[in-house]
């Protein structure tokens, strides 16, 4: 316990965090063990229970150390093959939902990069879009297959593996939403910072944040209809520029910067 405090920030979160990783112990619920104060841990549970708080206490993310993460209602299986879904990323959900809710008949959708299947899965979770999702870490795919089938939307959620749109050349989608790796090479932390533990793949974005997204967007124009809509998260210092860089992919259409919850510019919106 002492380690997995070390890494919370407030008393509130180390009881958290403690009694988060005291039922993984157990395999137990939480509630489990509210209940059954006077239970006594075995040698092994209590090996089991000072391991998990040591890799906290070492910064590694609970997300990671439980293999879980909330993203959008739903519980995500994840590991250190793919980033832990952000809840900034939930506004980008929101409008894919919205755009394949308004639209009439079937909606394709496809997700760049898609990692855990977070973002890809939720939006099959909610509509009846088809939606496939690439990604060039083949372990990141195995966690989105594996997402796709805990969710039971895996006959309409497909994942391939590729680089960015390589892998559905020649295909054309109603909505295109990517959150590529947008982290500028030089602000990405060490150990024991909690994204050192997430994949580089995942977070690196080269000097500038915008590396991948500048291979990206010329692929675009080609892959989305007409009429179609763009999602595309970045760090709120790149946005302009990525904005611009879309902008003049897709020079009819019209492209808005839109606000995280904490109010900072996330993500760009791109209709007709
Ligand atoms: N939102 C993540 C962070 O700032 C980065 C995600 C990404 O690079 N796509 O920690």
């Amino acid at each position: 316990m002492a380690e997995g405090v070390r890494a919370a920030a407030t008393v509130g979160e180390a009881a958290r965090y403690g009694s988060l990783l005291l039922a993984h112990a157990l395999r137990r619920p939480r509630e489990w063990i509210v209940a059954h104060p006077e239970e006594r841990l075995s040698e092994e549970q209590r090996a089991m229970f000072a391991g998990l708080c040591e890799r906290r206490g070492a910064g590694e993310p609970i997300a990671y150390i439980l293999g879980n993460a909330g993203f959008y209602g739903r519980e995500f299986f994840v590991n250190g093959d793919v980033l832990i879904p952000r809840p900034e990323t939930e506004h980008l959900v929101d409008e894919a939902i919205a755009f394949v809710k308004r639209r009439r008949g079937a909606v394709s959708v496809l997700d760049v990069g898609a990692g855990s299947g977070a973002i890809a899965c939720s939006i099959a979770a909610e509509t009846a879009a088809v939606v496939v999702g690439t990604d060039i870490s083949e372990t990141a795919i195995a966690v989105a297959h594996q997402n796709a089938r805990r969710l039971n939307v895996a006959d309409r959620c497909a994942f391939v593996h590729g680089d960015l749109a390589e892998p559905v050349h020649g295909r054309r989608f109603g909505a295109i939403v990517a959150n590529l790796p947008y982290v500028p090479r030089g602000d990405l932390p060490a150990a024991p910072d909690p994204l050192s533990f997430e994949p580089r793949v995942a977070l690196d974005g080269g000097s500038d944040g915008l590396a991948t997204y500048a291979r990206l967007v010329p692929q675009l124009p080609p892959l989305l209809e007409s009429g179609g809509l763009l999602l595309l998260e970045a760090a709120p210092p790149t946005i302009g520029r990525l904005q611009r860089m879309l902008q003049s992919a897709f020079p009819r259409y019209a492209i808005e910067q839109k606000h995280d919850y904490a109010g900072l510019p996330r993500y760009l919106k791109a209709v007709i």
